[in-house]
């Protein structure tokens, strides 16, 4: 059991995932408290539905033969560059910076990119090639994590 267990449905959802993979995030359990999103595991359905939408960009995931993991650091906070450019254009409309939040959502991006490298450092340290979503061209998928092969 890593340092920051994992909840029921985290386990289940790496309990389907390649073993290489598995490994990874029982060692990443042990540096930084960890989730499993349920888009880990995916039918064809639910793929052609993340297709539709944008959120996938290929019906040949490898979310679709568990060689790949969505994962974000717990607890799970979506504010990323969108939300603090919105901070930005608010300043330059209302001539109000509100410092505070743009602080917060600064130190929550820096913690999604620390998440990212501990992925990364682990995988590495267990001679496993990956591929990050992070590197994706044009397409930024902070939790994606998925064997290279
Ligand atoms: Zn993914």
């Amino acid at each position: 059991m890593p340092k920051y267990p994992y909840g029921k449905r985290s386990t289940d959802l790496l309990s389907q995932v390649d073993e290489d993979l598995y490994d990874i995030f029982m060692d990443v359990g042990d540096l930084i408290n960890t989730t499993i999103l349920p888009s880990t595991i995916r039918t064809v359905e639910e793929q052609r539905e993340f297709v539709r939408t944008g959120r996938s960009k290929t019906m040949n995931s490898k979310h679709l033969q568990g060689k790949a993991v969505d994962a974000a650091p717990y607890p799970v906070d979506w504010r990323l560059d969108k939300e603090l450019l919105d901070v930005v254009k608010d300043a330059l409309e209302d001539g109000f910076f509100d410092k505070d939040k743009f602080k917060e959502i600064l130190n929550n991006i820096k913690r999604w990119y620390e998440f990212v490298g501990i992925v990364k450092g682990v995988a590495e340290g267990q001679g496993v090639s990956v591929r990050h979503g992070r590197d994706f061209k044009g397409f930024l998928d902070l939790p994606h994590v998925e064997l290279k092969e």
